[in-house]
């Protein structure tokens, strides 16, 4: 079989094509791959200075989805099969992941961190990672195989957000950053039956977010903290919703502002989800979590045993997809990767094998 991966060989430095040849080990299948999102996480790792588990040279890319051409010992069931493959896949045999906590999994793998990733033409990737895929089914809501790879992360982080905060129908979800991720965590939110405001500082994000997905949008470029929160709270009690406790904010921005911004919407009983990173430092007064009975609640990738549930909102459309993400060839990935950088792509850029250069 012949593959070739573009593997990151040091920051900034122009990927280099290098061919190889796929071989699935036990328990592992080699996947085509039909695409693969840029996600900010790669984008750290070449241009932040983040640090990737395995050594220089590795192909990145987290956000696969593709198709089963080969399979080890122990996963032959797994061929011919289109799958999205985990962005994060825990061993499955841990104490951790015995008792369901399989984000803290100290065996877990990801893939271009831990293995070779997807900005490939195949991957190699444990068995227990996949989640099948009926391509019929997203032919019917106007998706492909490509473009379904956005699920292994940028749907299925917020989904485990969501249901690791409880949020469910009646509740009150403020989602600060709409971009990616948070796109998507609006909508699940919406989907699940709560009201959501939706928060950013780029009118265009807002605009961009489906009808059912936010019943208020604020741009919140310039807003002092108190008024933000202030027509928040006239909002939700014009709506009979709760206006001074339980809100459950969803931090999606990864950034320095947008944490404070979060934080300084807490009330009473809040809860607080933090899904985007950003290494920058906030300040904060901790105690308000105290005085406020509020909690606070990381969120790392999403356990595979998830991936079926939040793929089934993008099938029924209750989660779209498709105006979200914009394909370009794999064998372009410098240029990609630029344009993401310098924030040229409003969309998610999802690289593709083999698609017409441009
Ligand atoms: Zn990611
Ligand atoms: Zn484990």
């Amino acid at each position: 079989m012949r593959a070739t991966r573009w593997q990151m060989t040091g920051p900034g430095a122009p990927f280099a094509a290098a061919e190889f040849e796929p071989v699935a080990g036990a328990d592992e299948v080699v996947v085509a791959v039909a695409g693969c999102g840029i996600c900010h996480t790669d984008l750290g790792f070449y241009y932040d200075g983040v640090r990737t588990n395995h050594p220089l040279p590795l192909s990145l890319g987290h956000e696969i989805s593709g198709w089963v051409v080969a399979c080890g010992r122990g996963a032959e069931s797994w061929q011919g099969r289109s799958v999205i493959v985990a962005a994060v896949i825990p061993c499955g045999e841990c104490d951790a992941c015995r008792r369901g906590r399989e984000a803290i999994c100290a065996q877990q793998k990801m893939p271009g961190n831990d293995l070779h990733g997807g900005f490939a033409t195949h991957v190699v990737v444990p068995a227990r990672g996949l989640c099948p895929v009926d391509v019929a089914g997203l032919a019917a809501v106007g998706l492909d195989l490509a473009g379904a790879s956005v699920v292994a992360d940028a749907v299925t982080t917020p989904y485990q957000a969501i249901t690791q905060a409880g949020l469910g129908a009646g509740d009150f979800a403020i989602i600060n950053g709409v971009g990616g991720v948070g796109g998507y965590c609006a909508q699940i939110a919406a989907a699940f039956g709560a009201t959501v405001v939706a928060i950013d500082v780029n009118d265009d994000k807002l605009a961009a977010l489906p009808d059912t997905a936010a019943a208020l949008r604020i741009n919140a470029r310039g807003a002092a903290p108190r008024e933000l929160k202030a027509s928040i709270q006239t909002f939700a009690k014009a709506r009979g919703l709760r206006d001074r406790s339980e809100w459950t904010i969803f931090e999606c921005s990864g950034t320095r502002a947008g944490q404070e911004t979060a934080f300084g919407l807490l009330n009473h009983g809040a809860t607080l989800a933090v899904v985007g990173f950003t290494m920058d430092k906030v300040e904060v007064r901790l105690s308000n979590l105290m005085a406020f009975h509020a909690r606070a609640l990381g969120n790392w990738g999403c356990a595979p045993r998830l991936y079926p549930q939040a793929l089934e909102l993008v099938l029924t459309g209750r989660v779209r997809v498709a105006p979200f993400i914009e394909r370009r060839p794999l064998e372009e990935i410098d240029a990609v990767f630029d344009a993401v950088h310098r924030g040229q792509f409003e969309r998610r850029a999802v690289l593709v094998p083999g698609l017409p250069q441009s």
